[in-house]
């Protein structure tokens, strides 16, 4: 466990570029600010010692009021040196977290966009942003906390030797008593018991989360809250394992490490008693009683040590955490970046022998797929659900990289190519197109930059979305998501494909465009996607076959695999999966408009 808290600090400290030193004066500084912090008790004492020695002829104790003056004085001097401590700290702390956050960022903008789908992108967000919060408590005041604390610690035990060993000893031993106790809850055996008393902790967070996303699931269904199982057993698993390691493991280590910290003196006292009568009968009795009135004053600050480092140490595991998460992100995979990139020579695109499987799945979502789109051609992948369109359709972005085979962009694999050349080239529309919570605007422009207003506007009106800027207060001013301004799906598929008009890039890939929009909104999508393809490469995946007929070519995939290639014709010729496809596809027409009109006779 040290190990890996070592460990855990020296990966945070490899974020701290040059403030490492900062940290390190800051540590050095706090550790003194500690030691001068027992200054004043000793002063204390020694005013005490003074006070005795002369009673009751107290205006002989002449050395006092120094004493006093300079008891004052260190308290002084170790509160500045400790302000001092931690303006160091805190500045180091700010510059590592800054730093976590941009070297997460930075990783995060190589990670193929396709794990983004998987992993949601603000769940993401929040475990770096967590992380890097969490260390900054610990750099900032933890750490300071700790190495102080050791500081007095090791100064303390020094001075209990200095004046009565035996006295000293008494103290140390109420201490040593107290961290066996400490440890012994968290050692051995009860290690495990702790892991697994933690892990139950996680695992009810986890729970509840996953309780929380699927209460939409719970309302529609008139579920109750017991049949969220998952989230049931997680809290009467925890609930075990708290009460019998909080109950049962910690009750007596922790009754005694309490005890002994809270009462240093239950020693101190009887030892001192036992020792009276010898030293009784020795001149130097007097420096006894005040011997002991150092080690009465001093075992009371042996329990706030102590209480420092136990509330340090959680700091410590807080740390761990986060850069637990913190190593999720950063271990990320990344996509490979060419050092010598490859111009595309031209607007095709081609599939070499491409099989992919994801992450964790058993079975290829595509296997050993080949197929060419010439400059200019319209291709389209259909097939039932599963197929692996859209897996095909984000190979070419690089969404996901290939597991064999190639995908070429004007006789170039996507894989040699600068990202940004890639990205020049092609352009998609995809089903879950999102919108930014900015002025239309801005969510337009975000494809080019540099586009004009009037740019922005023409893009606009080539993707029909005239009647919904008309609607809103602030023409493309307004700002979606703002004062309950919401696009529907098929209006902020419009935009969406504004987008990819502004954008202007010869290469499209489209995926079921119109699969969620109502019939008015699928015709002026439709006219935008004339608009968008005009001229272009394009790469299209519909549901409606009505929409594929005029293609000049028809990929059919099923199961990973084309089954069949060629023109609407030739494919109803075949008379195969996609002649069924398109009967069933007739059938399903003919029966809405028939069921239509039996609704408008009624
Ligand atoms: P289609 O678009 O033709 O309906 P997909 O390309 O979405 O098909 O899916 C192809 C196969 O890959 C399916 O078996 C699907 O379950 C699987 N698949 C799709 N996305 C993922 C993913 N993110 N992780 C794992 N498997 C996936
Ligand atoms: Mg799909």
């Amino acid at each position: 466990m040290e190990e890996r808290k070592a460990n855990a600090l020296k990966e945070i400290l490899s974020y701290a570029g040059n403030y490492k030193v900062l940290t390190y004066i800051g540590l050095t500084l706090s550790g003194i600010a500690m030691v001068l912090g027992m200054l004043p008790y000793i002063y204390i004492w020694l005013i005490t010692r003074d006070l005795i020695a002369v009673a009751p002829n107290y205006h002989e104790a002449v050395n006092i009021t120094k004493y006093g003056w300079m008891a004052l004085f260190f308290a002084i001097v170790g509160i500045v040196v400790y302000f001092f401590a931690l303006m160091c700290t805190h500045l180091a702390a700010f510059r590592t977290a800054s730093n976590i956050r941009k070297e997460g960022m930075k990783h995060l903008l190589k990670v193929p966009l396709g794990y983004f789908d998987d992993h949601a992108s603000g769940l993401i967000r929040n475990r770096l942003i967590a992380a890097a919060s969490d260390t900054e408590t610990l750099l900032a005041h933890n750490l300071a906390d700790i190495v102080g604390t050791v500081a007095m610690f090791i100064a303390m035990i020094v001075l209990l030797f200095v004046y009565d060993w035996r006295m000293g000893l008494s103290c140390i031993l109420a201490v040593v008593i107290s961290v066996v106790a400490l440890f012994s809850m968290m050692g051995g055996k009860n290690a495990e018991l702790l892991a697994e008393y933690q892990k139950a902790q996680d695992n009810i967070s986890k729970a509840a989360t996953e309780y929380v996303r699927g209460i939409p699931v719970v309302k529609v269904f008139q579920q109750t809250v017991y049949s969220f199982k998952a989230f049931k057993e997680a809290i009467k698993e925890y609930s075990e394992k708290a009460f019998y390691y909080q109950g049962k493991v910690c009750r007596i280590p922790q009754a005694i490490n309490l005890t002994f910290t809270e009462g240093a003196f239950v020693f101190l006292v009887p030892v001192a008693l036992l020792l009276a009568p010898g030293e009784l009968r020795n001149q130097t009795f007097m420096t006894f009683i005040t011997n002991f009135a150092f080690y009465a004053v001093f075992s009371a600050i042996i329990s706030t040590a102590l209480a420092k480092i136990m509330f340090a140490a959680s700091g410590m595991m807080l740390a761990e955490n986060a850069m637990a998460r913190l190593r999720e992100v950063m271990n990320a995979p990344t996509l490979e970046i060419t050092s010598s990139p490859r111009i595309p020579k031209d607007n095709s695109v081609e599939f070499k022998n491409v099989s992919f499987t994801y992450a964790g799945a058993t079975g290829k979502a595509l296997n050993n797929v080949s197929f060419k789109v010439n400059k200019g051609e319209t291709v389209a992948l259909v097939g039932p659900s599963g197929g692996g369109k859209t897996t095909a359709a984000c190979l070419i972005p690089r969404f996901w990289d290939v597991s064999e085979g190639s995908v070429m962009v004007g006789e170039v694999d996507v894989r040699e190519m600068d990202l940004h050349t890639l990205m020049d080239q092609v352009a998609f529309v995809f089903q879950n197109n999102r919108l930014f919570k900015t002025s239309i605007l801005e969510n337009v422009r975000a494809a080019k930059p540099e586009a004009s207003r009037e740019e922005v506007l023409k893009a606009l009106s080539e993707a029909q979305c005239d009647d919904i800027i008309a609607k809103l207060a602030d023409g493309i001013d307004t700002e979606i998501g703002k004062d309950g301004t919401y696009l529907s799906g098929g209006e902020t598929q419009r935009v969406s494909l504004a987008r990819a008009i502004l954008k202007d890039a010869p290469i499209i890939v489209l995926d079921e465009a119109t699969a969620f929009a109502d019939p008015e909104n699928e015709y002026l999508i439709q006219k935008a996607l004339s608009k968008l393809t005009a001229g272009k490469t394009v790469i299209m995946i519909a549901h409606r076959l009505s929409t594929v007929v005029n293609a000049d070519r028809i990929i059919v995939l099923e199961e990973g695999n084309i089954v069949e290639e060629g023109t609407h014709q030739e494919l109803i010729k075949m008379n195969g999966l996609y002649a069924r496809m398109w009967q069933d596809y007739n059938k399903a027409v003919q029966w809405k408009i028939s069921s239509e009109s039996e609704v408008s006779h009624a």
